[in-house]
Formats: C-alpha cells, sequence, structure tokens
C-alpha cells in the first residue's frame, strides 16, 4: 500500500495543536495535506479568558474557533474542523459513538500519519485523555473493511502521540511549574520519560512560524509587552538553549515495544508522487 504526504492532529481544544505545530507547518511547507480536527471549542468552565477585549463567557466558543481558524491560515493548513463536544465533558461522550464519528473523518481524508495527545493527556486533562483513546479506537476502526461508515475502509500508516520529554522538568522552569486547575483538581506536566520518545522531528525552521500560529489564540497566552510574542514554555529558557530544548517536536510512535528512533513522521512510509 502506497500512501500521500498528509498529516492530521487530533486535540481536545483549540490551541493543542501547538504541540504539534512544528510538523504541520513543515510538512505542509513540502506540499502535504495537512489538517487539524478540534474536539471541543474550548468554551468550557474551566477555560480562560486572558484577553478579555477578545471575548465574553458567552463568546468564547466562537472567539476560540476563529483563533484556531487563524492558527491554521498561519501555518498554511486546511481549516479546521470543529467535532462540537462539549468543553470539559469530552470523556462523558461515549467512547464508541466518538471513535465511529472520528474513524468516519479519517476515511474521508485518508491522512496517512495522525497524531493525538498521550495516554497521560500531556498534564492529565480529562478531555485530553479522553480524545487519545476515542483517536486511539478510530485509527483501528477505519481500517476495519467489515464496518460500514459511508467511506472505503482505510487504515493510516501511522499514529503518533504528542510528548514533552521528561527532562524539561529540570531544564524548563515554565513546565515544571505550570499549573492547571480543571474539574476542582489541580494539574500539571511531568512529561513522557526520554527513552521513550521514538521520534524527534526538527522544526527549527518552522518556530517562527509556529509561534506566529500559537499567537492567534489571544484568548488564551499572556503577551510579553516587550516582543508581542506569547508567553510559552520556551519564554523563561535561556536562549542559547532555546534551540537544543524547542527545536524538535517529540513523539511517540503507536504501537511499537521496540526503541525506533526516528527523525521523520513519514519514515518506513511508502509514498506516492502523486497527490490524490
Ligand atoms: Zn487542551
Amino acid at each position: 500500500m502506497t500512501y500521500d504526504l498528509s498529516l492530521l492532529f487530533i486535540g481536545a481544544h483549540p490551541d493543542d495543536e501547538g504541540s504539534a505545530g512544528g510538523v504541520l507547518g513543515k510538512y505542509a511547507e513540502m506540499g502535504a495535506r495537512a489538517y487539524v480536527v478540534c474536539a471541543t471549542r474550548g468554551d468550557g468552565v474551566d477555560a480562560q479568558i486572558k484577553d478579555p477585549t477578545v471575548a465574553t463567557r458567552e463568546t468564547l466558543g466562537e472567539a476560540r474557533v476563529r483563533e484556531l481558524a487563524c492558527a491554521c491560515a498561519t501555518l498554511g493548513i486546511n481549516p479546521p474542523i470543529v467535532l462540537g463536544y462539549q468543553d470539559g465533558e469530552v470523556e462523558k461522550v461515549a467512547p464508541l459513538a466518538a471513535a465511529r464519528k472520528a474513524a468516519r473523518l479519517l476515511r474521508e481524508l485518508r491522512p496517512t500519519v495522525v497524531i493525538t495527545h498521550g495516554p497521560d493527556g500531556g498534564y492529565g486533562h480529562p478531555d485530553h485523555i479522553a480524545v487519545h483513546y476515542f483517536t486511539t479506537l478510530a485509527v483501528e476502526l477505519a481500517g476495519d473493511p467489515a464496518l460500514e461508515l459511508g467511506f472505503p475502509a482505510f487504515a493510516p500508516a501511522k499514529l503518533y502521540f504528542t510528548a514533552f520529554p521528561r527532562s524539561y522538568m529540570e531544564y524548563v522552569p515554565g513546565f515544571r511549574n505550570r499549573r492547571a486547575e480543571i474539574g476542582g483538581r489541580v494539574l500539571g506536566f511531568i512529561g513522557v520519560p526520554d527513552e521513550q520518545i521514538t521520534t524527534e522531528v526538527d522544526i527549527q525552521e518552522w518556530m517562527r512560524r509556529k509561534m506566529d500560529a500559537l499567537a492567534c489564540h489571544r484568548t488564551q497566552f499572556e503577551f510579553d509587552p516587550e516582543t508581542g510574542r506569547p508567553k510559552t514554555f520556551a519564554s523563561d529558557v535561556a536562549e542559547a538553549d532555546r534551540l537544543r530544548l524547542f527545536g524538535h517536536e517529540r513523539f511517540v510512535l503507536a504501537g511499537t515495544a521496540v526503541n525506533v528512533v526516528e527523525t521523520d513522521l513519514f519514515s518506513g512510509v511508502e509514498l506516492r508522487r502523486d497527490k490524490s
């Protein structure tokens, strides 16, 4: 089976695509079809509004979908697809129903590579964890020819989970100190053990574009008044370490127990020359 250069990120909230913003921008520039699917509008009770001039509680969902569309346009990829689940309540959605909906979309869009949250949800966010599980199931269902979903069966070649390396705890103060209150619980990052990371893609040339796309999320970031750029994990890291720590995006390839080390999401995939 040959595949085309295409990838799809599926996340829980507008701005989650930022964890794969580098690869989305990079492969899009190489001619890939690239998509972001977002489970919610990001307007749940725990959602923040960092800039009250951009949105109110009532308009937050619309504003965040607009921010996501801005981010996708900045990355040079297709407009986002929003599934419309309630932010903060994705874990209440029947997993099989969500997986079938996502599987149908995978069959329609036929992405060679699918990227989603890891089983830890990055920092334990229940929405991220729910998206992880239904997407993992969706990838399996999409390839099952016995399952009728309105499109021919299609099995993506590879499934990846986004991963922040655990060594960030040591080197990145923002990562170590970040806390979020979700559903009455205080959550923080611990990262994925470095040795479990299978894939490191060089995004140094696309870091600027990734940051520009993150800057679309006006309601979600604080901005440095001097540079006008959003404050991210990279903000408190010394300039000299920034490229070393953030010049690559890291992923865990699903379904492998062996320690593979890749530098390209499409490695091992037989790619077609034509785009269909
Ligand atoms: Zn999120």
